[in-house]
């Protein structure tokens, strides 16, 4: 059995290797157990049950919550070469029929389910009629019905009486990205699982980058950060639909395009809107929390949240969206004490009962004290949801990287108070503001304020310097300001003593932001070719390849097909399809290479380096020219550095060049010289590589070949 699990890993999906327990799922399956997993978003859930739905004799059916994941997760299946599909409300009836003559024929091996379908009369008869029964069910999300979750569906709850009805009892496997103690023994009972086999993968996302700002000014903030990462795909969440609106509003008029998704839109839009962002013709999502449940797109880079979500739980979801490739990508919450009133407000206007609401206001309380925290906020995240064994110190987020820095703004602050105590504490904010920035409109001069000691002092200040400033003292209650339709600001108990110069005020300030490596010229060329390919075939980008896949592509520069069936996420399906294609543009990349390199010997970046990495200041060819000296083979060498084998050989072949003193014939396959020597100098050769590859024998390497020319050159050269 284990040997059909890897074959299919291999022939199917494209991978040598499973990730962490995703194998001891695949078996507690396959071996009919019921089995509940808890598996950050990203970790590779979906392999967990396509394997055993592969490899079963009967069909898989998988009950998900919404119809994009399911389109997207059936689009995927088919262009591996598994033959599934999906029913949910956006067939038409004829479509749905069409859908279920195909289940009586035994046609899919993977059926998709939204739970409201289940109890179509026509799907149970559709399901018991198989000649092969139904082996598994699969309940995706499971999390959806637990009523103490964050996103219970009604649905949920009537999966274990449609599991009741069918012939046999199917395996049960429940999945979920994040769930507490109370929801693991709600999806357990609600489902009915029989002494599941339980299995919890590290819930720690190590490519995810967190970090909190506060008091930043956030739309110069996104402004800042959307034009520096101009190149990347993310995400903004809001917490209100008017809020969303306004930004989409911001972000064009700033010359962004950005797409725009929540509830109160019509369904034509969101889904125009959903399908501008999966298939990258917009980089830029602006969206409530309605956005990005079932959202399959691997390579988000960022997700911001303008505003705090209520709980955890919904945090690390909505930021677990980011890099689900597995490639580094960041996750920004930028807090405002506005943003707690906000979500209290949707508390107590819920339609919740008073035990239920004061949960709430519980988990919104560790949301707040989560953008206060001096903790790693990885650690924090990670012991809400009941790992307490992560490290202290991460060393990924902005707490660990200590990206704030402390000013000292006692002195502005002073000034300020002192400002709404010289005039009397009658005056709103803007006139304050005005005052102090030594303002010579008609209300100040009106009110005789520009005679005030403090008038002016700030002059130098912009006003949305003086406003974070001002949010920070009403925040941590300096000022009080009344509530009234034209608030007045006022002084307080806390302000007296800093106004007499005992105390001092801090405010944390955002280092500058580290502008982020941009593609490759190979990886923009294979990431257009993707989406030519996505185009014409209908498919968004990432079904294709991710974007990993490709990076390994820019790393290895696979030349034959062999080689490009080596690359992590290929798979045999998308070799056969795309290969071709792809090795073209690969080729034409490689000889070009080739040829820059055989006449004019540069100190160019080290081979193959496609992903921006820091050079070093001592080439990377001396390193691993040494490293060879001492006796190490390329295999250790390359493991070593952690790069692959056609890297090492690469720069020893350049170390060659450059004059060190390495035996070539220690790398060519000797007995080859000759031929290849003939090859090289016979009229019929263009130059290429390839060329000589394709005349010689199969276990010829592209690095004999390549260490035999270094050889001639070297000759020519040394002739007088
Ligand atoms: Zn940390």
């Amino acid at each position: 059995m284990i040997q059909k699990i890897y074959k299919v890993l291999k022939e199917y999906f494209g991978y040598d290797e499973f990730r962490e327990y995703q194998k001891e799922i695949i078996l507690s399956i396959l071996n009919k157990h019921d089995t509940m997993t808890i598996m950050p978003t990203g970790a590779g859930k979906s392999l967990c049950f396509q394997i055993p739905g592969l490899l079963s004799e009967g069909t898989t059916i998988v009950i998900s919550p919404l119809i994009s994941l399911m389109k997207d997760q059936v689009d995927y299946l088919e262009n591996i070469g598994v033959p599934a599909t999906y029913i949910n409300s956006s067939l038409t009836a004829a479509q749905f029929r069409e859908r279920l003559h195909g289940i009586y024929e035994n046609q899919y091996k993977i059926i998709y389910v939204a739970p409201e379908r289940l109890e179509t009369e026509g799907f149970i008869d559709a399901v018991n009629a198989l000649k092969q029964p139904c082996m598994q069910v699969v309940v995706d999300e499971a999390h959806c019905v637990s009523r103490w979750g964050h996103d219970f569906r009604p649905s949920y709850t009537r999966i274990a009486g449609f599991i009741r009805q069918l012939r046999i009892r199917p395996t049960v496997a429940a999945f979920t990205a994040t769930a507490t103690e109370t929801v693991k023994e709600d999806i357990k009972q609600v489902l009915e699982l029989e002494n599941p086999n339980c299995f919890m993968t590290g819930f720690d996302r190590p490519n995810l980058e967190f970090k909190v700002l506060v008091h930043v000014d956030k739309d110069q903030f996104v402004k800042g950060f959307i034009k520096e990462h101009a190149d990347d795909t993310g995400i903004i969440y809001t917490a209100t639909r008017k809020e969303a609106e306004r930004l989409q509003n911001m972000l064009t008029k700033s010359g962004t395009r950005s797409a725009v998704y929540h509830a109160g839109l019509p369904d034509v839009q969101r889904n125009q809107a959903q399908e501008d962002f999966i298939y990258d013709n917009v980089h830029v999502m602006v969206a409530t929390n309605a956005f990005g449940m079932g959202i399959d797109k691997s390579n988000v880079r960022y997700v911001l949240h303008y505003n705090m979500p209520k709980d955890i739980e919904s945090y690390y979801q909505e930021a677990g969206r980011a890099g689900r490739d597995g490639l580094p990508s960041v996750c920004i919450l930028l807090y405002s004490a506005g943003d707690t009133a906000v979500q209290k407000y949707f508390i107590d206007e819920g339609n919740l009962s008073a035990q239920q609401k004061a949960h709430e206001y519980r988990k919104l309380q560790s949301m707040e004290s989560y953008c206060h925290t001096s903790v790693c906020l990885r650690k924090y995240m990670l012991s809400y949801f009941g790992d307490d064994l992560a490290p202290d110190h991460c060393g990924n987020c902005s707490v660990c990287n200590n990206e704030t820095e402390s000013k000292d703004v006692t002195l502005e602050s002073q000034i300020i108070l002192s400002c709404i105590n010289r005039s009397g504490q009658r005056f709103g904010r803007g006139i304050i503001v005005d005052t102090i920035r030594g303002s010579k409109n008609k209300k100040i001069l009106g009110f005789g304020l520009n005679k005030l000691k403090t008038y002016g002092l700030m002059e130098k200040y912009s006003k949305s310097e003086i406003d974070l400033l001002m949010n920070k003292l009403i925040a941590e209650g300096y000022i009080h300001k009344t509530e009234e339709q034209y608030p007045i600001l006022k002084l307080t108990e806390r302000s007296v003593p800093l106004l007499k110069n005992q105390g001092t005020v801090t405010m944390q300030i955002p280092k500058k932001s580290q502008k982020a490596a941009a593609d490759t010229p190979l990886l923009a060329e294979l990431k257009q070719l993707r989406k030519e390919i996505a185009l014409r075939e209908g498919y968004p980008p990432y079904v294709i390849f991710h974007d990993s896949t490709l990076m390994e592509m820019c790393r290895v520069i696979p030349l034959t097909m062999e080689e490009f069936s080596g690359i992590k996420g290929v798979g045999e399906n998308r070799k056969n399809k795309y290969g071709e294609t792809f090795l073209e543009v690969l080729r034409r990349y490689e000889s070009n290479r080739e040829n820059e390199q055989v006449s004019v010997p540069s100190e160019s970046s080290r081979p193959g380096s496609a992903i921006g990495n820091k050079s070093d200041k001592e080439p990377v060819y001396k390193k691993y020219f040494q490293l060879f000296q001492e006796g190490k083979t390329i295999e250790e060498i390359a493991e070593l550095e952690e790069v692959q084998n056609r890297t090492v050989e690469n720069n020893l072949l350049k170390a060659y060049r450059e004059g060190c003193e390495i035996d070539v014939n220690q790398l060519v396959q000797k007995s080859y010289e000759l031929d290849i020597i003939k090859c090289l100098v016979a009229d019929s050769w263009d130059g290429k590589l390839r060329t000589i590859k394709e005349q010689l024998p199969e276990e010829v390497s592209y690095l004999t070949i390549r260490g035999v020319i270094e050889k001639l050159r070297k000759k020519v050269l040394s002739l007088p």
